[in-house]
C-alpha cells in the first residue's frame, strides 16, 4: 500500500510520500534507544509538564489537525474535532494520575514475612522502546492512547501509522518534540507494513502494541512471539446492542443511541454496535423507528456541518462492505433501507446506512465485521437465546445492552463474552476505564490503571532478614 493522503470524499490523491529507507529507521532506532537511558529516569512531575504542554499545543492546533484527520479518512470535522479534543483531556488524565497508578504496592506485612523479608514490594519500571502499529479510523485517538500512559511510564514510542494517514502521523511524530520531549522519545516512522517485521525483531524494540485488523494482529503477534516480546493486541469488533422489552417505554433513546452507536465515524469504529438483537415484545417497533431514523441521516461532504455520515475511508474498504452486503442478500437477508450506493453524489466512497433483518448463521455477515453504516438486526424471544446470539461471534470486545430489569442487568454482566457490558447507553471509550477485547478482539487493555502497566517491568524489591 502507498503511503499517501487520498482523499475518500473525491479519490483524489492529495500527497505521496517515501517510506524511509533502512539508514533512516536504524538512526531512528538508535536515538530511541538512547533516548530511553536517560528519559526512564526522570520523575513523573517532568513526563506530567511535557504531556500537559503537548495538550496544550493539540488544543491550540485542534482545528487544523481536524482538518486533517478528515481530508486523510473522511471522518466528519465535528468528530475529528472531538477527538482532538479527548486526546488532550486523555493526556492530561495521564498526566496527573500516572504517579498514583503506578506507586509502590506493597503486600500483606504477614505475607512479607512468611516470604522470608523484612521488606519486600513491588515496583513499576518501564519497559523501553515500544513499537505501536495503529490504524487509520482514530488516527489521533488510537495513537495518544498509546503514547500518553506509556511516555508516562518511562518508555519511548516508535509509531508505524496506517499508511493512508501520513500526515497525521508526522504531525503526531512533531508534537511530543514540539511540546520538549527529548529527542527519540517519541518517533514516526513512515513506513509500509512490510517493514514491520525487522523492526520487531530489532533487539532495541522491546514490546509492540498493535491496534487493527484480526490479520495483521495475528502477523505481528507470531513475530513478537518468535522473539519473546511482549504484545498488546486491540482487533476487531462485532458488538451486539441488545434491547429488552422493560425499556419499552423509553425506545426512542434507545433507537438514537442504537444509530450513533453503528453509524459513528461513518460506521468505522471496532466498538461501533454492530448486531442489533432485539426482543420480540419490542422487535417491531424497534425496527421500525431505527429503520426511519438510519435512512432520514445525512450522507455526504465530511467537511460540512450537516453531514451525519462520510465516505469510507478507502476504496478497498467500500468494496469488502458491499460484498458482505450482497452476500446477506444473496442468502435471503433483506435490506429494510440502503444496500447501495447513494446516487448524485461526488465521486468519494460513499455507500447509504444500511439496515438488514433475516440474518442467518451461513450469511458471512453473522461472522464477520461490517467495518461501515451498516446494521444486521436479530429478532430473540427470550434472555437466554439473546445471549446465546451476542456471544454468536469470534469477536469479544464491547457489548450494549438497554434494560432497566436488575435481574437481567445482573445475567448479562455475568454471561456476555466480552470486555465491555454497557447498560442503557452505548460503548465509549473514557480514560479511567480499561478498554480492549476478548477471543478474537485481541488480549492485554488500554486505558486506566491496566493500560500504564502493560508495559510495565513488574518488578519484585525484596529485601532479606
Ligand atoms: P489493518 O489493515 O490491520 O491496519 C492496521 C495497522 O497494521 C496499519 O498500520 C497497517 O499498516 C498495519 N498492518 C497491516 N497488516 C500488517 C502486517 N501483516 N504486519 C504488520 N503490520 C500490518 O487495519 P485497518 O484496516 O487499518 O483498521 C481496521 C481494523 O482495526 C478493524 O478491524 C477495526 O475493528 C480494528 N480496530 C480495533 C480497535 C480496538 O481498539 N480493538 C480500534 C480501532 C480499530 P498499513 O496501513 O501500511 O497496511
Amino acid at each position: 500500500m502507498p503511503i499517501a493522503t487520498v482523499n475518500p470524499a473525491t479519490g483524489e490523491t492529495v500527497k505521496t510520500f517515501e517510506p524511509l529507507g533502512a539508514e533512516a529507521v536504524e538512526a531512528c532506532l538508535r536515538k530511541a534507544e538512547s533516548a530511553f537511558r536517560s528519559y526512564r529516569r526522570t520523575d513523573f512531575a517532568s513526563r506530567a509538564g511535557l504531556l500537559a504542554s503537548a495538550a496544550d499545543l493539540l488544543d491550540k492546533e485542534r482545528d487544523d489537525i481536524a482538518r486533517i484527520m478528515t481530508l486523510e479518512m473522511g471522518k466528519t470535522l465535528a468528530a475529528a474535532r472531538a477527538e482532538a479534543a479527548k486526546c488532550a483531556k486523555a493526556m492530561r488524565w495521564y498526566a496527573a494520575n500516572a504517579e498514583r497508578l503506578l506507586a509502590d504496592e506493597h503486600p500483606d506485612e504477614a505475607d512479607v514475612a512468611d516470604s522470608g523479608a523484612h521488606r519486600a514490594f513491588v515496583r513499576y519500571r518501564p519497559l523501553g522502546v515500544v513499537l505501536a502499529v495503529m490504524p487509520w479510523n482514530f488516527p489521533l485517538w488510537q495513537v495518544i492512547r498509546f503514547a500518553a500512559p506509556a511516555l508516562m511510564a518511562g518508555n519511548v514510542g516508535l509509531l508505524k501509522h496506517a499508511s493512508n494517514v501520513p500526515q497525521t502521523a508526522l504531525y503526531l511524530g512533531g508534537l511530543f518534540p514540539r511540546a520538549g520531549f527529548p529527542e527519540g522519545c517519541f518517533q514516526t516512522l513512515l513506513v509500509g507494513s512490510r517493514a514491520v517485521e525487522g523492526i520487531l525483531r530489532d533487539p532495541r524494540v522491546d514490546a509492540v502494541t498493535l491496534t487493527g485488523s484480526e490479520g495483521a494482529g495475528r502477523s505481528v503477534a507470531a513475530v513478537a512471539g518468535g522473539e519473546v516480546k511482549k504484545t498488546v493486541l486491540e482487533l476487531g469488533g462485532s458488538d451486539p446492542f441488545v434491547v429488552m422489552p422493560s425499556v419499552a417505554g423509553e425506545l426512542e433513546d434507545a433507537v438514537v443511541t442504537a444509530v450513533t452507536a453503528r453509524v459513528q465515524n461513518n460506521g468505522q469504529s471496532c466498538i461501533a454496535a454492530k448486531r442489533f438483537i432485539v426482543h420480540d415484545g419490542v422487535y417491531d417497533e424497534f425496527a421500525e423507528r431505527f429503520t426511519r431514523v438510519m435512512s432520514s441521516l445525512v450522507v455526504g461532504d465530511p467537511m460540512s456541518e450537516a453531514t451525519d455520515v462520510g465516505p469510507l475511508s478507502t476504496e478497498q474498504g467500500r468494496a469488502d462492505l458491499e460484498e458482505l452486503v450482497e452476500d446477506a442478500l444473496a442468502h435471503g437477508a433483506e435490506a429494510l433501507c440502503g444496500a447501495r450506493r447513494p446516487k448524485a453524489l461526488p465521486p468519494g466512497w460513499y455507500y447509504e446506512p444500511t439496515v438488514l433483518t433475516g440474518i442467518t448463521a451461513d450469511m458471512r455477515i453473522h461472522r464477520e465485521e461490517a467495518f461501515g453504516p451498516v446494521a444486521t438486526l436479530y429478532r430473540v424471544s427470550d434472555l437466554d437465546e439473546a445471549v446465546t446470539v451476542a456471544n454468536d461471534t469470534p469477536f469479544g470486545l464491547s457489548s450494549n445492552v438497554w434494560t432497566r430489569d436488575e435481574e437481567e442487568q445482573r445475567r448479562f454482566a455475568r454471561d456476555l463474552a466480552a470486555g465491555g457490558v454497557y447498560f442503557n447507553g452505548m460503548t465509549a471509550s473514557h480514560p479511567a476505564l480499561p478498554f480492549g477485547g476478548v477471543k478474537r478482539s485481541g488480549y492485554g487493555r488500554e486505558l486506566s490503571g491496566h493500560g500504564i502497566r502493560e508495559f510495565c517491568n513488574v518488578t519484585t524489591v525484596w529485601y532479606g532478614r
